[in-house]
């Protein structure tokens, strides 16, 4: 195993590696607590970095707030903000080469797939910058006393809270669309990967945003809980697990805070009689476990008819068995290490669960016997699961899929629907048609026919227990505004004023 390639002192500048981003400078942490970042390939602390305490939080949030109540952003024309936007496209295109490295470094994602996914932090500015020139900020509607105006306001003071599995992405999709609404934001960076967003940071600096309109703080939960709760704080974007967002939107409720949730799922892809076996194997298998499952939207309930189980089994396991596990940094691998020690111990013990419940391994099952270092799990199926199973009903966050068998379209489509999560799901079949009507009957906010896609012009976001709100498109802009009718008198009665 080659040690991790990434150098952070000669990689990244001292403020990004030292201190906070707020009121447009790089300030020393009040706190003097820090954190280690682990190589998940290495077992390795590569960096310490400062980790805020409630102070660092209250600072951030004064900042947000004088440069929302006070400051020109909310007061500027959308179009005046989207060149803000796109300057910091730029910026951040011009680092990408080094936010994919920090993927690698920080989680162990293989570097091609971080490389493939970096550019969405581009695309989703890129987008809202060209959205917010058309979008109906403003818009008439008569009444019977005149007409009224509808002003779509920023939402106010953002507080964007993002996992640690894909910080780049996940931000990018949260801060295109509070930005282009004039809202001014506090990020709270995970404890795991605290780099990413302060990379951000630079690029926004880079832009000349105005001082305070973007705030960076690294932060554990206890200061998360903290922001949330802070009453000069108008809206949380969360993205993370079901159980903190739960927490999140109690807190949110006292307050009536706004709230948008994208939490967990357990996504199922329905293999319909018809689907050529070859066909779904190849779009499929790259989104049952990708990243090593360490993705909300991962296929990891696959259902296929009972008549064809066996085929399918064999043929899903020999592919996932050819997977190239190993060194996230090396180009031919395709499944790296998980993210942490406590992914790591958790994905063992649903594999353990998964056994004692009756399910068969197919392929993986084990922390493989070649490595001794990093948290490294073989990519794992198990068949002759049953929806009642443990391993068919919890989110397992890691390479763990789960091959179901069904009798018809409709116990497929039940199966499917038999969770309490509704994020994302697939059909595969010859009959696109038919894989549309399919579709349209699993209770999820994202589903595909014969394959997987998400675009920044489409909503993204959860059913049931997978969330609340949607993330980019429209709907994501929508998501930082506030409807505000304003109620104009006729022509006629605005004249006897004179
Ligand atoms: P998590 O819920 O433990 O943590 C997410 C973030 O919330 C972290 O920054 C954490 O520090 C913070 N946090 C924790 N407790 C908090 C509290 N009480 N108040 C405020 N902030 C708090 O999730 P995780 O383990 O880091 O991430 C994995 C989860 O994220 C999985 O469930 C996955 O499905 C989900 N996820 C969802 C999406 C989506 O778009 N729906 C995308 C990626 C990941």
């Amino acid at each position: 195993m080659t040690t991790s390639p990434f150098d952070p002192q000669s990689e990244l500048n001292e403020n990004v590696r030292s201190r906070f981003y707020i009121r447009g400078d790089w300030v020393l942490p009040n706190s003097t607590g820090t954190v280690s970042i682990v190589s998940p390939t290495t077992e390795q602390p590569f960096l310490s970095v400062p980790l805020a305490n409630h102070r660092d939080v209250d600072a951030a949030v004064l900042a947000a707030r004088k440069a929302f109540d006070t400051g020109p952003w909310p007061r500027m024309s959308a179009e005046e903000r989207s060149v803000y936007l796109r300057r910091m496209s730029t910026a951040i295109a011009s680092r990408l080469p080094l936010l994919s490295r920090l993927w690698t470094a920080e989680v162990g994602a293989p570097l091609w797939f971080a490389n493939m996914f970096t550019p969405t932090a581009t695309a989703m500015l890129d987008y809202y910058a060209e959205l917010s020139t058309s979008f109906a900020f403003e818009e008439r509607r008569s009444t019977r006393g005149g007409h009224a105006r509808i002003v779509r306001q920023p939402v106010g003071v953002t507080g964007l809270i993002a996992p640690w599995n894909a910080q780049l992405p996940i931000l990018a999709y949260k801060l295109g669309a509070a930005l282009a609404a004039g809202c001014t934001v506090v990020v709270k960076a995970p404890p795991e990967t605290p780099l990413d967003a302060l990379v951000v940071a630079e690029c926004a600096h880079e832009a000349g945003l105005p001082p305070g309109v973007l705030n960076v703080i690294t932060a554990d939960a206890d200061c998360g809980a903290y922001l949330v709760a802070k009453s000069e704080v108008d809206k949380i974007s969360f993205t993370g697990s079901t159980a903190t967002g739960k927490i999140i939107a109690k807190s949110c409720a006292e307050r009536t805070a706004r709230v948008t949730l994208e939490l967990g799922g357990k996504s199922a892809a329905i293999v319909l009689e018809d689907a050529g076996l070859e066909s779904t194997l190849a779009a499929l298998a790259p989104f049952t476990m990708p990243f090593s499952g360490q993705i909300c939207f991962a296929q990891t309930r696959i259902l296929v008819p009972r008549s064809r189980e066996r085929e399918f089994v064999e043929a899903y396991s020999a592919a996932i068995a050819a997977l190239k596990v190993g060194d996230p940094w090396e180009a031919t691998t395709q499944i790296g290490p998980l993210a942490n020690r406590r992914q790591f111990e958790r994905v063992l013990r649903y594999i353990d669960v998964g056994l004692s419940d009756g399910a068969q391994i197919t392929t993986g099952g084990t922390a493989g016997d070649h490595r001794d270092v990093g948290f490294f799990i073989e990519p794992t199926v198990f068949s002759g699961v049953t929806p009642a199973m443990t391993i068919a009903r919890e989110e397992i966050f890691g390479p763990v899929v789960a091959v179901m068998a069904y009798d018809d379209v409709n116990q497929a489509i039940a199966i499917a629907n038999d969770t309490d999560f509704g994020l994302s799901g697939s059909v595969f079949t010859n009959d696109v048609e038919r894989g549309y009507d399919v579709a349209r009957r699993i209770r999820a906010g994202n589903v595909s026919v014969n394959g997987l896609e998400m675009s920044p012009n489409v909503p993204f976001g959860g059913f049931k227990q997978s969330g609340i709100g949607r993330e980019g498109g429209p709907e994501g802009l929508s998501a930082f505004l506030e409807d505000q009718a304003i109620y104009m008198p006729s022509e006629l009665q605005s004249a006897k004023q004179v």
